[in-house]
């Protein structure tokens, strides 16, 4: 992305300095106050231990071997999740305040305050306990989005069982994985899931993905849509824990007698109160697979009361939770180091992560950070395109959402589905602020979505971060001068303060750094690989069955130094501002030019006939590697396949230079993407290139890849 060249803040960054750039004694002394946002049953004895890899030895080639890393937080303290999430804020008086607004995809709606939810929650984790699940015994979680996805989670965390939730779309096989690889006690799923009006059968997948050798004691079955939405007949909202209605179609439900369980039956025999009991900070409350993208999936294990600080922290500070006070010029700053919020916010917010539960985004900013610092939110199930594409914008306005937390991906698509922006009849006044996370965003996308929906003026935060570090780590601040209202700094227009696509820096108590192979830092303006090397309490602990996985993907590489490399690629420009350029495989070398995959679909997007991009290197005998472009365009209908290449190698010759010019173009219908929404550029590549796919389970649409190998045969 080039910036306009008078590009100067008259006060780039907030005057707050980042302790965890003064020393490691402030890092964790920082970490220990914002542990206080928690209830703690026993304090802590060690606030943090970090062993960093040491060399043990040589490989064959002469390579040093390092031992794996260990990290802790909080040893000694003693918490529970569930009761800091729910019980806590009954127990304040603020059990009528609203936690959860569901809509369902058929039109259901309900809502939990967060007494209903302690009451759920509780009444699940005896009714998990009467199934013999106990602490350390893992819970898979395949469920769509509806209010007993986030209530079992709890109910798992409440009763130290470790929760991996799967997304509801996988196939059997890529459930079957993550079954066999917790060792799970139980599974959890759905007869049936609403999907685009239809109504999807579940339950086979679940039976599937059970039928070789694993742990499973028992699957339990919510009921969703073998009864019309959730309703009675005489249309009376049912409870979760109703069990009056047998629909005709139950019978259709494939069924194993002594191991398969109604959830709504467990419930029925069980009371609503539940007393919690105080684990260790170290006890592990989730693990998280990693979409894939770059391989077999990792089981990411993270623990509970570093988790929960950093997660708390983060969502406070992102989401214009704290307190402002008045700094040395007199102006009004929001306290970024405060460890209490605002309660005025609090009261005021209505957060939507439109994430599908099961990714790290929603475990992160949907269901433990809000519910931390009890904010209402909002959760749906479904797709933001069905029953049409004004969903989003419907329920903004129903529920008066205040913070839209959504991804790029969604945001091209609702960009062309709406060409010519949003209809005025969408009133989008209560949006405060407007993130994103999953890829690096594209400009285009970021301007588009802010004038749109955010009125061209509220705050965007770009949160940069991974299943691995837990929460984010670069962002921009909600008070940043960048956000500021048009004339507060008179000297630049309001189109040169902001930046967007730029993670900017990284938040309080992480610290990060871009660096070449050696480790050094890399001069400005230059790609070089992103690690953190002061590391938060939210990272995570170890790679599930596998810690030397974790030590390989993530610390052997600057070894001693003890930095974690995240795997992506960036650049910090001259004000000291981090972009993120997308993942070190997404690195296109043309002519031993370094080239960002994202920079180069970003240029495309700015093309009125372009709705999406995909791009992806592939091998050139003449540049080492060139770049292919697949793109979802407006009209399909009259495409001149030869006309359009040449337009758009020609535009990216304009945007970027004629370096980044991809060598071919393919029009698509759809591009394929993680559930996460991103684009499986290595998939792309090897399609291109006539290659075997490997594993494919973690996509969202599957049949883009057969589309796209069809069109690729047929030009053949
Ligand atoms: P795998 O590691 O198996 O390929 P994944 O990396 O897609 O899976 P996640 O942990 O969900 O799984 O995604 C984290 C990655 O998403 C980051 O490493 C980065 O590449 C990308 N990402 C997330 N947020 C941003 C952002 N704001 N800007 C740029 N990239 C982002
Ligand atoms: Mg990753």
């Amino acid at each position: 992305m080039t910036l306009p060249k008078n590009f100067v803040f008259s006060d780039p960054h907030s005057p707050t300095p980042n302790p965890a750039e003064e020393s490691d004694d402030a890092r964790v002394a920082f970490w220990e106050k914002q542990a206080a946002r928690l209830d703690w049953a026993e304090p802590w004895h060690t606030a943090h231990r970090f062993e960093r890899p040491r060399i043990v030895g040589t490989d064959d080639d002469g390579l040093p071997e390092f031992s794996v890393p260990e990290i802790a937080w909080f040893d000694g303290g003693k918490l529970n999740a569930a009761y800091n999430c729910v019980d806590r804020h009954v127990e304040a008086g603020r059990g009528q305040h609203v936690a959860l607004y569901f809509e369902g995809e058929p039109g259901d709606r309900e809502v939990y305050t967060y007494a209903r939810l302690k009451d759920e929650v509780s009444r699940a984790a005896n009714a998990l306990l009467s199934l013999g699940v106990g602490k350390g015994d893992r819970v898979v979680i395949y469920l769509p989005v509806i209010p007993e996805t986030v209530i079992i989670t709890l109910a798992c965390a409440r009763i130290g069982a470790v929760h991996s939730l799967v997304f509801g779309g996988f196939s059997a096989e890529a459930l079957r994985f993550r079954v066999e690889d917790t060792g799970a006690k139980v599974l959890v799923t759905t007869d049936g899931q609403n999907r685009r009006g239809h109504v999807v059968p579940v339950k086979q997948n679940a039976d599937d993905a059970c039928a070789g050798e694993n742990s499973i004691e028992h699957v339990v079955v919510v009921r969703r849509t073998s009864r019309p939405g959730r309703k009675t007949p005489a249309g009376v909202p049912l409870s979760p824990s109703d069990k009056g209605f047998r629909s005709k179609d139950e019978q259709a439900v494939p069924w194993t007698p002594g191991r398969d369980v109604w959830w709504h039956d467990l419930l029925e025999a069980s009371s609503t109160v539940h007393e919690p009991e105080f684990f260790d900070a170290e006890t592990p409350l989730f693990i998280i697979y990693t979409s894939g993208t770059t391989g077999r999936p990792k089981g990411l294990v993270h623990t509970t009361g570093g988790y929960l600080t950093q997660t708390a922290y983060t969502h406070a500070l992102l989401f214009d939770l704290l307190p402002e006070t008045l700094d040395e010029q007199g102006e009004v700053r929001p306290d970024e180091l405060s460890a209490e919020n605002d309660m005025s916010k609090v009261d005021s917010t209505v957060h939507w992560c439109t994430a599908d539960l099961a990714w790290v985004t929603a475990h992160t900013y949907e269901i433990y950070g809000p519910l931390l610092n009890g904010v209402s939110e909002v959760i749906y199930e479904g797709t933001p395109n069905t029953p049409h594409f004004g969903r989003h914008f419907e329920i903004i306005e129903r529920y008066g959402v205040t913070n839209y937390y959504t991804a790029p991906t969604l945001i091209r698509s609702l960009m062309g589905a709406f060409p010519n922006g949003l209809p005025a009849s969408y009133n989008l006044a209560s949006v405060r602020l407007l993130g994103s996370v999953g890829e690096s965003i594209n400009p285009e996308a970021w301007r588009w979505l802010r004038d749109n929906v955010g009125n061209g003026e509220v705050p965007f935060v770009d949160t940069w971060w991974q299943s691995e570090t837990g929460s984010t780590v670069c962002s921009p601040r909600p008070h940043d001068p960048q956000f500021a209202p048009a004339g507060t700094f008179p000297d630049h227009a309001p189109h040169t303060r902001t930046k967007p696509g730029c993670a900017t820096r990284a938040v309080p108590g992480v610290s990060t750094r871009v660096v070449d192979e050696n480790g050094d830092d890399v001069p400005a303006s230059t790609q070089g690989f992103i690690v953190v090397d002061g590391i938060g309490p939210s990272m995570a602990r170890t790679v599930w069955g596998n810690p030397q996985r974790y030590l390989d993907s993530y610390w052997k590489h600057y070894g001693e130094r003890g930095w974690f490399l995240a795997g992506d690629g960036a650049k910090v420009d001259e004000e000291g501002d981090t972009y993120i350029l997308g993942r070190i495989d997404d690195v296109i070398n043309i002519s031993g030019h370094r080239l960002s995959t994202i920079e180069i679909e970003s240029a495309l997007v700015t093309h009125p006939t372009v709705i999406e991009a995909g791009v992806c290197p592939v091998e050139d005998e003449l540049t080492g590697h060139a770049a292919i472009a697949f793109v979802t365009i407006t009209d399909p209908e009259n495409l001149d396949e030869a006309g359009l290449r040449d337009a758009l190698r020609a535009h990216v010759t304009r945007e970027i230079g004629p370096i980044a010019k991809p060598k071919d173009v393919v029009v698509v219908r759809d591009i394929p993407k993680t559930r996460s929404g991103k684009i499986t550029r290595r998939l792309l590549g090897e399609l291109y290139q006539g290659r075997d796919l490997g594993d494919r389970s973690s996509l969202q649409n599957e049949e883009a890849l057969d589309h796209i190998a069809d069109v690729l045969t047929r030009r053949r």
